[in-house]
């Protein structure tokens, strides 16, 4: 048997996959410091969401994780930035977090373009899910701001939404 015996990778194709697993990770730390932050606010329902979200988001980067080793490939990690660590509101967290799946979504649009410029079919069919993912993802946090935005500076509102988000 070859030892190479696999179809190969195209470099370009396997460091955009890299790129994406460090953006997944750096979702990840971003939603366990929000997880944080609505703790220390004694928002404990959002910190729940949060922290699952968190979750989550390590096991998208798993998935391309193990994605590249299924493809016979060594993956190298990437350095992961430093979350912002203070947020003014609960709205500006969920806003901020809604503008980052955005830019997630970009990442995984541009990962899509460049796996069909390279002709790597098994990579389409793994994004396919992603894409599908990130319409849910900023679904869910779109929801979550207007509701915030509803809210306003009514406390009431906020716990009651807090005790909701508690539920996940
Ligand atoms: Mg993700």
């Amino acid at each position: 048997m070859d030892e190479n015996a696999q179809t190969p990778m195209k470099g370009a194709v396997r460091d955009a996959i890299s790129e994406q697993i460090k953006h997944e990770l750096y979702s990840s730390y971003l939603y366990l410091s929000m997880a944080g932050s609505f703790k220390v606010a004694n928002l404990s329902g959002f910190a729940h969401w949060m922290r699952k979200q968190s979750e989550e988001e390590r096991e998208h980067a798993m998935k391309f994780f193990d994605f590249l080793l299924d493809r016979g490939e060594h993956v190298q990690l990437l350095s992961i930035d430093q979350p912002p660590y203070t947020f003014r509101s609960p709205l500006d967290t969920f806003e901020q977090a809604l503008e980052h799946e955005k830019e997630i979504t970009s990442h995984i649009h541009q990962l899509y373009d460049l796996s069909v410029q390279e002709k790597d079919y098994p990579v389409q069919v793994l994004l396919n899910w992603f894409v599908a993912e990130q319409v849910e993802e900023e679904s869910s946090a779109t929801e979550i701001v207007e509701r915030l935005r509803m809210a306003g500076e009514d406390s009431a509102a906020l716990l009651l939404l807090d005790k909701e988000m508690g539920e996940r």
